[in-house]
């Protein structure tokens, strides 16, 4: 009995996140995840304790998945890139004849773009959490790094790094031009109307979503 990548917690189906198209939404490992954004919506829902479906119990989701309509399996997580059995379910994903989604927070672009040479997805979601910049005004830098840590406490060198890694990211998924690749922001209190209007301005190649903001009830 082998387990596959993805946590054995309900699979929501929506029309919703890849606008028109039938997704059902798989999650690799919710607590796994590099940054602490905040409000991050999936780590505080999940109360599970990490277990995985297995390949039977995958393939037979699958089956009942397809029956209903859905053509696309959109991975969400946690960080989906640092699980490490992903390119695994990936591929078993395709076997069965869908087309696959990752949403990624983009600080991976190694395994991205593993991931599009070994043709194991359709498309990525990628967060944008806020301009990219080389450089950032001091209240920026805090209120950007409490997007991203849920906290002003951490060295300016580590944002800085993250914004290196989500524009390598970015050009990686830009040049793949795959059917399924989005851009997103979540419209978080912290940002202003026109950093919001500059991220969507500067994405112009794929389309980009602004999603609302919803505070995670305390
Ligand atoms: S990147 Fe996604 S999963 Fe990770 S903390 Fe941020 S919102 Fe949560």
């Amino acid at each position: 009995m082998k387990f596959s990548p993805f946590l054995k917690v309900e699979v929501p189906i929506t029309f919703k996140d890849q606008p028109g198209v039938q997704s059902a939404l798989f999650y690799t490992d919710i607590r796994v995840c590099n940054l602490n954004c905040y409000h991050c919506h999936n780590r505080s829902s999940y109360r599970g304790n990490g277990e995985k479906y297995t390949y039977e119990e995958l393939s037979e989701k699958l089956e009942m998945l397809k029956l209903l309509g859905v053509e696309l399996i959109i991975i969400s997580g946690g960080e989906p890139t640092l699980e490490k059995d992903l390119k695994e379910g990936l591929r078993f994903l395709k076997e069965k004849g869908f087309k696959v989604r990752i949403d990624t927070n983009g600080t991976n672009p190694e395994v991205v773009k593993e991931i599009i040479e070994e043709k194991l997805t359709d498309g990525f979601a990628v967060d944008i959490k806020f301009p990219l910049l080389e450089e950032y005004a001091p209240t920026q830098l805090k209120r950007f790094k409490t997007i991203l840590y849920s906290t002003e406490d951490v060295p300016d060198e580590k944002l800085y790094e993250y914004v290196q890694r989500v524009k390598k990211t970015k050009q990686i998924v830009e040049e793949s031009k795959l059917p399924y690749n989005v851009f997103r922001t979540v419209r978080y209190p912290l940002l202003t109307e026109s950093e919001l209007r500059f991220i969507s301005e500067n994405v112009k190649s794929i389309p980009h979503q602004i999603n609302p903001f919803y505070p995670v009830e305390e």
